[in-house]
């Protein structure tokens, strides 16, 4: 457990006196949920949840709370895409699976005292996304002394800082802000802008990608949902 400005630590890792210290300060919990997935040659295929499990640890040490471990369990994976012959590197689960894990990590966060419970995916396919907000929604009506929010980083930063995208721009720079080791993007070909059917990359090239700017997107990410966690504990 580290003391900056506030509590907050990685939940496994912390005995019940500091879980108890967190909470009596910052009553927040963080599900960082990510995949399984093919994410072309470029990045690994479990991008998504060290984009997610970094956004959180750096969300907690703004906002303060327990950072859960990364659940990487999704559905709607490219692999799952009937037009796309992304066939490989992918692991699909069932969406009852989803919505089961979602509800009882929930409801489970919720009966160990955690007031708010914020699960975010950095898995954006779909119907996984609408999955884990309607889990939310359900479960602030089963459990009125907790808030439940769940969301994708993008849902709360300007589009001229980051949009949904699959391995492209916005998610190589948070990759290589976060784990610049597991990326390549020499691996892609030079030339024309990498595609969806070719290369798993859907938004803008990846190419020119930095850790500067993956730092930019965490930022503007971490001051937007810290607000919201503010307005959630009142
Ligand atoms: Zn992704």
């Amino acid at each position: 457990m580290s003391k900056e400005t506030v509590l907050w630590g990685r939940y496994e890792e912390l005995r019940p006196d500091q879980i108890e210290a967190i909470k009596g300060e910052r009553s927040v919990a963080y599900i960082p949920w990510g995949a399984i997935e093919y994410h072309g040659v470029h990045n690994p295929i479990g991008l998504d949840g060290i984009k997610a499990y970094g956004l959180c640890l750096e969300l907690a040490q703004a906002a303060g709370g327990c950072v859960l471990p990364t659940v990487y369990h999704a559905t709607s994976t490219i692999k799952s895409v009937k037009d796309l012959a992304h066939r490989q590197h992918s692991i699909e689960h069932s969406e009852k699976l989803l919505k089961l894990l979602a509800e009882e990590l929930f409801l489970q966060l919720a009966d160990e005292g955690f007031r708010v419970v914020v699960l975010l995916t950095g898995h954006a396919g779909q119907p996984h996304m609408d999955i884990l907000k309607d889990v939310a929604k359900e479960c602030e009506k089963k459990c009125l002394d907790s808030r439940f929010w769940a969301i994708a980083e993008f849902d709360i930063v300007e589009d001229s800082v980051l949009v949904a995208n699959h391995s492209a721009y916005g998610e190589t720079a948070l990759q290589l802000h976060y784990r610049p080791d597991l990326v390549a993007l020499d691996r892609l070909d030079e030339g024309d802008a990498p595609t969806l059917e070719r290369d798993a990359v859907w938004g803008d090239d990846p190419r020119p990608a930095t850790a500067e700017e993956g730092a930019k997107i965490a930022e503007a990410f971490v001051q937007a949902a810290k607000k919201r966690i503010d307005e959630l504990l009142r």
